[in-house]
């Protein structure tokens, strides 16, 4: 499989044809901040019926109605997320990656958010908050990251701990999208006792996502923070004071140590940004044969220098690669195979391929493409996220190697620990 089935392909055109008529005339306002991106966020929702779409995804939607429908379907394990789908999801971070990767960053927190909850939440937070959140009516973020703890983020500080029907946190996020905006937040903690030491072969199966609503007394967040691209997508600092929730806030049994729930936020977050890559690397692509085209210079559109002809030879082998990685991911999640080292490999070579390809987009544009009215400028800005965000280009080799390793009996560890058990 190496395209889009017919259904995806008819989406993916609708969505190319609402992207440039509706979304691509408001990016420069989303940029500077005049038109807020959940806005437009919320229009799009609309314009592609995501709430219909995910009453449609409940299992026995299109058969049963009314009363029947209701009593029979528990929401609860039914909402799915409209991007639950992998090929539907690559379909929309592909897309909205090709005007705005930062309108696509806030839509794929959001979602992040809500399909957290979607999975994994009682009836009433799904249908209270889920099905908002991944209708896009209210914006959800989820938080890993802390001040403390990036790449080593299972470390974490910190912490939830049960308080017979209420479980509280203490702790602290940073560089959370959309934090600042956010009506609703996943927290993942540590199960522990405010100030405890880190444990860390307890802990790092300790780590459970706490829903939290904006209001809740001891939950704070910061400004937006001021940063190199994606500007269209808020950036904060989550604080947590002694924040009280009801016990089913916290997703999943503490009697039953895991830390699945942000495994797999994790591996669906870097499967959309390899998909977004690919909306980048054809942007930029398409716009430098048209620029390479008319751009005349020594008397010859620059298309006939072939210098010029490498590097649109070179976009255009990243965009293979990275459309061949698409699919790859999209099998995988569909099938249910495939490895962690494969889903690294594919966001290594992605990320990097999408800022290489940006960058060239700005050299083969000459001063033009150093201009913010052309979009590698800001393109290249925004992508240069992606090999630091959702674990950086280091840490994905360093989980490449782990597998590889550990194939011929040798286990490595990211913190440079080792047994050799050949
Ligand atoms: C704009 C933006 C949005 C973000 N959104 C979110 C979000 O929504 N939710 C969330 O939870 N997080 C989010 N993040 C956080 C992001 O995932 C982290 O920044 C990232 O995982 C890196 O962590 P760090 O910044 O603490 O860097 P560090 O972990 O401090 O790393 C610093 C450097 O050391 C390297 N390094 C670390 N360990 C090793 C090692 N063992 N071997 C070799 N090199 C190593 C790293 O690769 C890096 O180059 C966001 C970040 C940004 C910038």
């Amino acid at each position: 499989m190496f395209e889009f089935d017919e259904t995806h392909r008819a989406v993916a055109d609708g969505l190319r044809k609402y992207c440039d008529r509706v979304v691509e005339p408001l990016v420069p306002a989303m940029e500077s901040g005049e038109v807020s991106a959940f806005d437009v966020m919320r229009e799009f929702s609309t314009a592609f019926g995501l709430e219909q779409m995910i009453a449609d995804a409940r299992p026995g939607a299109s058969e049963k109605t009314g009363a029947d429908a209701e009593s029979s379907a528990d929401p609860a394990k039914a909402a799915r997320s409209p991007l639950g789908n992998p090929q539907l999801a690559a379909v929309f971070a592909k897309e909205l990656a090709r005007v705005s990767p930062g309108l696509c960053l806030c839509v794929t927190a959001s979602m992040g958010c809500g399909t957290t909850i979607a999975t994994r939440g009682n009836r009433e937070l799904v249908e209270r908050l889920a099905v908002p959140v991944m209708a896009l009516r209210k914006v959800g973020c989820w938080g890993l990251t802390e001040p403390d703890g990036g790449s080593d983020a299972f470390a974490m500080r910190t912490t939830v701990r049960v308080e017979g029907d209420e479980v509280v946190l203490d702790g602290a996020k940073t560089f959370i999208s959309n934090a600042p905006a956010a009506d609703v937040f996943i927290i993942y903690a540590r199960l522990a006792e405010p100030g405890a030491p880190v444990d860390r072969s307890r802990d790092k199966h300790r780590i459970f996502p706490v829903v939290v609503e904006r209001g809740t007394p001891g939950l704070e967040t910061g400004p937006p923070m001021e940063k190199l691209g994606m500007h269209a997508s808020p950036t904060g600092a989550i604080f947590l004071d002694g924040v009280r929730v009801p016990r089913s806030h916290l997703l999943g049994d503490p009697e039953r140590p895991e830390r699945a729930a942000a495994e797999q936020t994790l591996a669906s977050e870097r499967a959309a940004i390899v998909a977004m890559c690919l909306g980048v690397i054809e942007r930029c692509l398409d716009d430098s044969v048209a620029f390479a085209m008319d751009r005349v210079q020594f008397g010859k559109p620059i298309a006939a220098f072939q210098l010029i002809q490498q590097k649109l030879a070179r976009m255009a082998l990243a965009y293979e690669n990275v459309s061949n990685l698409v699919f790859k991911l999209i099998w995988m999640q569909e099938t249910g195979r495939g490895s962690e080292r494969e889903v690294s490999a594919a966001k290594w070579y992605a990320t990097e391929a999408a800022c290489e390809v940006a960058l060239e987009a700005v050299q083969l544009m000459g001063g033009a493409g150093y201009m913010r009215e052309h979009a590698p400028e800001r393109m290249f800005r925004d992508m240069k996220l992606w090999t630091i965000g959702g674990g950086t280009s280091e840490i994905q080799q360093l989980t490449i190697a782990k597998e590889l390793l550990r194939e011929h009996g040798f286990s490595v560890d990211l913190s440079g620990g080792y047994r050799d058990e050949r």
